[in-house]
Formats: C-alpha cells, structure tokens, sequence
C-alpha cells in the first residue's frame, strides 16, 4: 500500500474509532458487537510516577510556576508508552496569561508533525470559532491537550497515559491561571469533572476545576462529523458563555 492511502486508511479508521466512540457514549452500547467498541478512556485520577512529585504537590492556589518550569520539568519525557510513536510532545501554544484555557484530548498526526496542538482540520475550525466566533486572537488564548504526546491511531488515551501526563496539564493551568476554561470533548471533560460524562449530558453547564470554572463543550473533530446547524449552535453558546465569563467583573 503506497503511503497517501495508508494514512487515507488510518484517517478513515481512526474516524470510524470515534464515531463508535459517540454512540456508545450515547448509550448505543448494546447495539454494537462488544469487541468492535473501543473503550472509553477511564480517567479516574490514578497515582502519578513518584518523580513528577514537585508539581503534584503545588497546590492550585501556591505560588505561581511558569509553562517553561512545567515544560523543563517534562524534559524529552518517557513516563507512558506514548513516548514511543510521537514524532516530538506537543506541549502547548498561546498567551502564558490568558483568560481562556482550551483543553483538548491529545496531538494528531499535524499537531505531531508540527509540535503545536490544533493545527490540523479541527484545530483550523477551533481557530475559526476563536477568530471570527469569539474575535479574539487564537495567540490571545491558550490551547492545550490532556497529553501531549500522539496516541497511536488518533485512539483516545488510556487511563495511565492520561494520569501520567496529568501533572503537567495541572501544573500549565496554575501557570496560566486562565478565568475560564473550555474542555474540548469527552475526554478533557471527564478528566476535569472528574468522572466519566456524556458530552452531550454536560455541554453548556458550570463546572470547576482547581477553583477554575470549566466550561465543557464539543470537541471541534465531532462538529466536523457532525456538521449540523444544531451541533455548531450549541457550540458556540458554550463560547459566548465562555468568553462572558472571563470578561466579566
Ligand atoms: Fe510524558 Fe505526557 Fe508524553 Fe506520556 S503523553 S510521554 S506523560 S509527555
């Protein structure tokens, strides 16, 4: 297979992966052979390798680290199994002292090739929304993922990827210190709210995170799939509901 349609095919696959993914999040398990299902990722906190124990213990309301303490920190970073397929960690990218926080699920193939998350075709439409939705400068925000290396296949990370790569995620919001945040999807949702949650359940409603508000909505890649008027309603209330916030007071 020549390579143009061996990464057409993992596009495809991985599409198909997180079409799967929805339905079962929206409680068509049962419809769908079981082995065929991907597992969602768990995300339940888990105890984090004894060696990122500087920035577990900051506490949210400590001193304030910079993004570059956190990315020294992370170094060429081996502490899951994504180390091995990534091409270079995807860290972050935008303002060190933004209002707004996006947090995504974790680099693709672009954001891999490239080293900066959301630079791929959901990445261009969440610059749209920021751009010309929010009319803010996409270098006005701060734009990251829950891990920051690729997982293989565009698969969501598993919970140990996720727990290991955790304190870094928490060690970048108390750097930013953002007034809001926006989780992207299942997965940077469940993780914040800290429990396994239907995207479609908790889109368009408060939450809070290390005395953060969060505001979870739907990750870009889905309103590619699923390009309704609906779905890009719903998307950009949960902005404009984001971005009064962090304007307020
Ligand atoms: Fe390290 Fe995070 Fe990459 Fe895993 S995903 S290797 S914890 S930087």
């Amino acid at each position: 297979m020549d390579p143009a349609t061996r990464s057409e095919a993992r596009e495809l696959l991985g599409a198909a992966c997180a079409t799967l993914r929805e339905w079962v999040e929206e409680g068509l398990e049962g419809a769908l052979p079981r082995e065929t299902a991907p597992a969602p990722a768990r995300v339940e906190p888990a105890a984090a390798p004894a060696t990122q124990a500087s920035l577990l213990e900051r506490a949210p309301s400590g001193p304030r680290g910079s993004l570059d303490d956190v990315r020294a920190e992370m170094g060429e970073c081996t502490r899951c199994g994504l180390c091995e397929g990534r091409t270079q960690i995807v860290f972050g990218d935008g303002n060190p002292d933004a209002d707004l926080m996006f947090i995504g699920e974790g680099p693709g193939e672009q954001e891999d090739l490239r080293g900066l998350p959301f630079v791929g075709r959901a990445g261009e439409l969440l610059t749209r929304m920021i751009e010309k939705g929010m009319e803010l400068a996409r270098q006005d925000v701060y734009i990251c993922n829950i891990v920051k290396c690729r997982p293989p296949g565009n698969r969501t990370p598993l919970a140990t990827e996720v727990s290991a790569c955790r304190p870094f995620l928490d060690g970048q919001i108390d750097a930013v210190r953002p007034r809001v945040i926006v989780t992207l999807g299942k997965p940077a949702s469940s993780l914040l709210l800290g429990r396994d949650i239907a995207i479609t359940r908790v889109r368009g409603t408060w939450h809070e995170y290390r005395g953060i508000p969060v505001m979870p909505t739907f990750h870009p890649a889905f309103i590619l799939r699923q390009y309704t008027a609906e779905n890009r309603r719903l998307v950009w209330e949960d902005l404009k509901a984001a971005l009064a916030k962090a304007r307020a007071d």
